[in-house]
């Protein structure tokens, strides 16, 4: 800390993404990465962009990217705001859309970058206690306030909402913004953007980091009534107007131009889910059905931390959050098959 310092600063708590160490031939399987890279023909548009066309600024407003998105999604692209990566898109919601002055209520166990946002614009965070099977129950959602958020499948536990009780939230709540974060939902889960034309106060944000294997890219989107996006390029335009470079641009558009290779890769992970979910069950592991591409699992006799710790020692790197309810789970991103097998080689030893 210094004197140079603003007072709001001080008083933050930043979210603390999992670890990305610099070591090589670890299992890394604490980020929810895709095991497999992305499409050829993602990497071929990208190739052919790094040339002297960086010399200039990329489209401030995407629009190539937008019009493809909308196409595949079925809106207008005046329904499509792009971020650099979603969590970009999350931070100018809590901003933008986002009654301040009252509470925004997300699950309690759910993706703990919303308490952050709650944090840096001084709203008030209220945390919904999830059911013991870790589900959300639509009925807790509703009363004065804010805005809603939540990630269906929710993180960290892989727990899928149907698309008509997503929808309860949604019609229950017409005078705030609800958001469905949809970061894994291409892992088994149902979109709510089918809904947004009839839906005004509902947004749906997506990423390329998970089912696209685009992480190191940095592209994210939200999906929503025309008004909604119209809010949040206004904080976009007041904060960078060019948040998505020129190679993000032109790969995620190759992203969505090779849906064979979408397919295949997501059959793959879903596939390896399976076999790592009962893998783990065999072990005397319980296991929360995962919509995702990671597992929540805890085993009956052996505390989270001390499991992580010793699957660290053999080099395998799993995400342990030390937070009330799942302080003995483990979250497991689902990695390549040779991972896999090195995870469930790795565990007989330990439990
Ligand atoms: C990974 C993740 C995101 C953000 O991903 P970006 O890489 O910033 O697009 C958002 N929400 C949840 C729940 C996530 O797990």
């Amino acid at each position: 800390m210094s004197r140079f310092w603003s007072p709001r600063i001080k008083d933050l708590t930043p979210y603390v993404p999992g670890e990305q160490p610099k070591l090589r031939d670890l299992v890394k399987l604490n980020t929810n990465e895709h095991p497999l890279g992305p499409s050829p023909r993602v990497l071929e548009a990208i190739r052919a962009e790094a040339g002297d066309s960086l010399r200039l600024y990329p489209d401030p407003n995407g629009d190539a990217l937008k019009s493809k998105l909308a196409d595949y999604h079925g809106v207008s692209p005046k329904q499509v705001f792009l971020g650099n990566g979603s969590d970009e898109v999350l931070a100018h919601i809590f901003f933008g859309l986002f009654q301040h002055g009252k509470p925004i209520l997300f699950p309690d166990i759910t993706y703990s970058f919303y308490p952050v946002y709650c944090g840096i614009y001084n709203i008030e965070a209220r945390a919904i206690p999830v059911a013991g099977d870790f589900s959300i129950r639509p009925e807790d959602y509703r009363g004065d306030c804010g805005g809603i958020i939540f990630p269906n499948p929710n993180a960290p536990s892989g727990k899928a909402l149907a698309l008509s009780e997503v929808e309860r939230i949604v019609g229950s709540n017409p005078d705030v913004v609800v958001v469905i974060d949809e970061a894994y939902v291409d892992f088994g889960a149902e979109t709510a953007i089918g809904l947004v034309d009839r839906y005004p106060n509902l947004l749906v944000t997506q990423t390329l980091s998970k089912s696209r294997s685009l992480a190191g890219l940095r592209v994210g989107f939200a999906v929503g009534h025309a008004d909604l996006i119209e809010a949040l390029e206004r904080v976009k335009n007041s904060f960078n107007s060019y948040p998505l470079d020129r190679l993000a641009l032109v790969g995620a558009v190759a992203a969505y131009e090779d849906e064979a290779y979408f397919r295949q890769a997501t059959e793959y992970v879903v596939r390896e889910r399976q076999r790592v979910t009962d893998g783990l069950e065999q072990l005397g592991f319980e296991v929360v059905p995962s919509a995702a591409n990671f597992v929540l699992a805890r085993h009956p006799d052996h505390a989270g931390a001390d499991i992580a710790a010793a699957l660290r020692e053999r080099s395998i790197i799993v995400r342990h959050f030390n937070k009330p309810r799942i302080e003995n789970h483990l979250r497991i991103t689902i990695g390549s098959e040779t991972q896999n097998d090195a995870l469930l080689g790795a565990l007989p030893d330990i439990v």
